[in-house]
């Protein structure tokens, strides 16, 4: 093995780490990995291990990596590298189908901080109390507030904010996006998942930072804030400072690789839908201000009162139209039993071949009932019989 030339660093960065389960989810699939001058944060997603396989491979290549001037291009080749990786490794594993995950990754390099990312984790930078976003969100919501169909505020409280359009590993190539900042003496620089950013205000997050007494404190409140509004995700903040000697401003925290977790998986669009499902509603909208609904999001939903399957997905948002009728079945929405109806309004994303078992189960259910009924002679012999008799059914 040759040995790799240790290239100085030539600027003092002091920094500070803090990675959390949250209060709701059972395992940790964010990744961080923190080395002055370089730090990336990581939020995995998918089953069985898979988002924390995802997350800890979106961080592995920036272990050996000395940044030189300019560094955002070469965090950018770094995580085009990593996507090609962590695709493979779900195309080789039918249990790793799926698997995605964000990256933000920053480098301190001369009088600039380079940046590169995917996804909905966040870079900032902390000037004077002041909070800046650095990086665009690659999410739904994101897309929505860059085209101007929502405002600031609406976006941190937006049920679907937690979409993301952009993932590592969904397809063979990424677009990453890059960016450079320079920095002041004083200049705290934050990169979080959005387990953060999806519970604290912008606002109290500068606060926090401002309010505390070292970066390691600041972390910890961080932290503790998300977990205070709900938990509702893995928490992963990193805080670094460029300039600073680290040995006064924090002397206890040391360079490391953190990875924590194990198993669960992170549905972005809650409990009752799948990752698959997920991830392929993360890639189903192209960022650049075209809208594109992935062919492979399906739905049932009522469609001039017949149970139908919609191509898409069940977001109404003004003007803008996420799903069309894809087929409408026979079975009127009036012969099925109430409870049937609400889970039918509950429009959950389904495959094509899952939304067709589930309006052959109606259709199976109908015909049950309607031929129960007509061996009865048509009286209403039990106390749940249907209100009326079905005219159509089969599918
Ligand atoms: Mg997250």
């Amino acid at each position: 093995m040759k040995p790799r030339e240790p290239r100085r660093r030539t600027m003092p960065v002091s920094f500070a780490k803090a990675t959390n389960t949250g209060r709701v989810r059972s395992s940790n699939e964010d990744a961080l990995f923190a080395r002055p001058p370089v730090f990336v944060v990581a939020d995995g997603m998918g089953g069985a291990r898979a988002g924390e396989i995802a997350s800890g491979e979106a961080i592995r290549p920036f272990e050996d990596f000395t940044p030189a001037a300019a560094p955002e291009a070469e965090l950018a080749a770094l995580i085009r590298a990593a996507n090609g990786r962590i695709h493979e490794m779900a195309a080789d594993d039918e249990e790793r189908s799926g698997m995605g995950t964000t990256v933000t990754a920053a480098a301190v390099s001369g009088d600039s901080v380079g940046i590169a990312h995917v996804g909905d984790s966040r870079a900032y930078r902390w000037r004077g109390g002041e909070l800046e976003q650095l990086t665009e969100d690659h999410s739904l919501v994101g897309e929505m507030l860059r085209q101007g169909k929502i405002s600031a505020s609406e976006a941190e409280t937006h049920p679907q904010r937690s979409i993301i359009t952009r993932a590592l590993g969904i397809e063979p190539e990424v677009e990453i996006d890059t960016s450079s900042v320079d920095w002041e003496p004083g200049d705290i620089f934050l990169l979080c998942s959005d387990g953060l950013t999806s519970m604290v205000p912008d606002q109290e997050i500068a606060a926090i930072i401002g309010g505390k007494e070292s970066l390691e404190q600041a972390a910890a409140g961080l932290v503790d804030a998300a977990n205070t509004h709900g938990g509702r995700d893995n928490i992963t903040v990193i805080l670094f400072s460029p300039g600073e000697d680290e040995t006064t401003v924090l002397s206890s925290v040391p360079e490391e690789h953190h990875h924590t977790g194990s198993g669960g998986f992170r549905s972005r669009l809650g409990t009752r839908t799948g990752r698959a499902l997920a991830l392929a509603l993360a890639i189903a909208l192209l960022t650049g201000g075209a809208w594109l609904i992935n062919r492979n999001i399906y739905y049932v939903g009522a469609h001039g009162g017949y149970v139908s399957i919609y191509r898409g997905v069940p977001v109404d948002m003004g003007p803008l139209s996420f799903s069309s009728a894809y087929s409408i079945s026979t079975i009127r929405m009036d012969d099925l039993e109430p409870f049937e109806r609400e889970r039918i309004d509950r429009h959950d994303l389904r495959s094509l071949e899952g939304a067709r078992q589930v309006v052959d189960n109606y259709s199976r259910q109908t015909d049950r009932r309607r031929q129960e009924q007509d061996s009865l002679g048509g009286g209403s012999a039990t106390d749940t019989a249907p209100s009326a008799t079905a005219t159509g059914g089969g599918y």
